[in-house]
């Protein structure tokens, strides 16, 4: 299967590709955690992308694009993949579809996380992320590790992302309106997508996005 997931920051967009990915056996590829790999391993890329990041803004699409195209040419991704922050603009959509059609392939579905403004605020300024693992994923109050800023499921260092403070929150959730959710009405003339929302329990949530990928 070939997926594309989207929603606003703060969705739970990784925590759910974790599992999805899990379950239906495809490689997770996150555009926002290539970024980050990037950064921690000080490339050329990384160095490039981190401003763009920190202000909320898109990286631009001359980065992005390649970026992702390599990952989705590895043979781990030859028979299926999710995708998790990409494509984040029309531009970046077109270029997935004229990517996958000159391979002879095509999205099977687009998953739309769908959330309150007031919730994605919430969840985003108490969340803590561990440095081992992007997919544990632990919050203040909501769901608190067990010791404060150790990761319970491995051990790893939590820490809170650089463009998840306030400022930068509203910033990225001003792009996703004005950017990425025009990308929604793109895939819905190509009838890909179907919304769930996002509230609940995690584990709901993935039964939620399982049943409704399964139709
Ligand atoms: P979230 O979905 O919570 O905002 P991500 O980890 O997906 O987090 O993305 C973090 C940041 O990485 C974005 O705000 C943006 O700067 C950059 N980024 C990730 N994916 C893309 C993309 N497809 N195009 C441009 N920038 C991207």
């Amino acid at each position: 299967m070939r997926i594309v997931l989207v929603g606003p920051p703060g969705a739970g967009k990784g925590t759910q590709a974790a599992f999805l990915a899990k379950n239906l056996s495809i490689p997770h590829i996150s555009t926002g955690d290539l970024f980050r790999a990037n950064i921690s391993q000080g490339t050329a890329l990384g160095v490039e992308a981190k401003g763009y990041m920190d202000r909320g803004e898109l990286v631009p699409d001359e980065v992005t694009i390649g970026m992702a195209k390599d990952r989705m040419e590895q043979s781990d991704a030859e028979g299926g993949f999710l995708l998790d922050g990409f494509p984040r603009n029309v531009s970046q959509a077109e270029a997935l579809d004229v990517m996958l059609k000159a391979a002879g392939m095509k999205l099977d579905a687009v998953l739309d996380l769908e959330v309150e403004e007031d919730e994605v605020v919430k969840r985003i300024a108490g969340r803590r992320i561990c440095r081992n693992d992007s997919s544990h994923v632990f919050h203040v109050s909501y769901a608190a590790p067990k010791t404060e800023g150790v990761c319970d499921k491995c051990g790893g260092e939590l820490y809170q992302r650089g463009d998840d403070t306030e400022d930068t929150v509203r910033n990225r959730l001003d792009v996703y309106h004005t950017q990425t959710e025009p990308i929604i009405d793109y895939y819905k003339a190509q009838g890909l997508v179907v919304t769930i929302s996002a509230l609940g329990e995690v584990n709901e949530i993935t039964q939620r996005a399982m049943d409704a990928l399964q139709k």
